[in-house]
């Protein structure tokens, strides 16, 4: 276990960032670099099938080590970090024996991870905790899956008496642009179900995530000179503006939590002439879901009675929920639950407001809950992640392997 740790800091310090505007996979160059390298390290342990594909998918298996059939099960995380901050020159801070005060993690720069703003750290009193130097992101999201899983994988080569089936591992690019799991070559893969070990604090367990779509609504104007322009003038923006206030006031991400779902304008650009609005539709329930989309169409509807058809829309199913996908195959979240109980972990159950790869790849026909892998404060120089917790996920991976060769 204590390669764990060495593996994690290992893996932090290759620059992986991933990049929204580039059209190839991987999004980044760089990315390439940790792919390989993963690679070989997973031969290096003694992984079998070692592959690293065009598009830098790097899959292996762990053969069964038992003479009866057992489903094969997969462990998924994604080697890129969030484009919203650096990850380049990330330098890792450990503290020990954390004793719950404010943790300054720049003095230069007066950046401090206290818990008066980030209570959950008082979680961790007493444990090693690893933090940026304020100056980048730390990338625990997900290079603490990736060591976790590999972690897991040489216990399991190394105490051959832990009995278990096929094992199948998959580290993808580019998850934090939305295309981890595009590419994701599933019956390549060849598993009856998987987990992203790409959750957040110790015990969470998830299995439900929003439907997703993207709007983007094109208002036309016409431009004509101010002082002349009554009665013929047509702003664009104006009428932009009057679509976003038909919209419900309050369901909005800043007034909602839980299975609550919202509209979220996140881009309004125009002139007189032309206006687009971007907007995001979540909703955990599909029937919600598909009812928004709805309310979005009849707002139109109604604006091109008064604007003579100046408006249009676009509406694009980004992904969908995967309680959808795994609630028939229940099991595989029950194994997940007793492997942390076993552990003496409390499973926290609940819906993600967002999607993971598991969302994609659970439609894809792969079956995939997610589970914590033990940071905190992604996509940021808050990110932090305790060394127990990174410990505690790599159990539970040994522990799930163990439980599902004993049904
Ligand atoms: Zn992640």
């Amino acid at each position: 276990m204590q390669k764990l740790v060495e593996r994690f800091i290992t893996y932090i310090k290759t620059d992986t960032q991933s990049d929204p505007e580039s059209q190839t996979t991987p999004s980044t160059e760089k990315q390439w670099n940790l792919a390989r390298f993963l690679a070989e390290e997973l031969q290096q342990i003694g992984m079998e099938e070692v592959t690293i594909d065009e598009n830098s998918y790097v899959m292996a298996t762990l053969p069964s080590n038992v003479d009866y059939e057992v489903p094969t099960i997969g462990f998924i995380a994604h080697f890129d970090t969030s484009p919203d901050f650096s990850g380049e020159n990330v330098n890792p801070q450990f503290i020990e024996n954390y004793d719950g005060s404010d943790i300054v993690l720049n003095k230069e720069k007066n950046i401090v991870l206290s818990p008066s703003y980030f209570e959950d750290l008082l979680l961790y009193k007493g444990q090693t905790i690893i933090t940026t130097d304020g100056t980048t992101l730390l990338g625990a999201d997900d290079k603490a899956g990736i060591a976790e899983i590999v972690t897991a994988m040489e216990y399991l080569i190394q105490h051959p008496e832990i009995k278990h089936g096929k094992i199948r591992v998959g580290f993808t690019p580019d998850e934090e642009i939305g295309r981890g799991a595009h590419k994701f070559d599933v019956e390549k893969f060849g598993a009856d179900w998987a987990y992203t070990m790409d959750g957040s604090q110790i015990g969470e367990l998830e299995y439900e995530s929003f439907n997703a779509a993207m709007a983007k609504v094109y208002f036309k104007g016409k431009s004509v000179h101010p002082g002349y322009a009554k009665n013929k003038m047509v702003n664009s923006l104006l009428i932009a503006n009057k679509f976003i206030s038909m919209l419900p006031e309050n369901e909005i991400p800043q007034e909602t939590s839980g299975r609550e779902g919202f509209f979220h304008v996140m881009d309004i650009t125009g002139d007189i002439e032309n206006t687009t609005v971007q907007l995001i539709i979540r909703d955990h329930d599909r029937q919600l879901f598909e009812k928004r989309k709805e309310t979005i169409k009849q707002i139109v509807e109604e604006l091109n009675k008064t604007h003579k058809d100046a408006v249009t829309v676009e509406i694009k199913d980004q992904y969908f929920n995967m309680r959808e996908k795994i609630e028939p195959v229940f099991h595989i979240v029950e194994v997940a639950e007793k492997a942390m109980k076993e552990l003496g972990i409390t499973p926290i159950i609940k819906p993600i407001r967002g999607g993971t790869d598991g969302s994609q790849l659970s439609f894809m026909g792969l079956p995939c809950p997610n589970i914590f892998a033990g940071g905190h404060n992604f996509h940021g120089k808050f990110e932090y992640v305790p060394v127990e917790s990174l410990e505690k996920a790599t159990q539970v991976i040994v522990n799930i392997a163990k439980l599902v060769a004993k049904k």
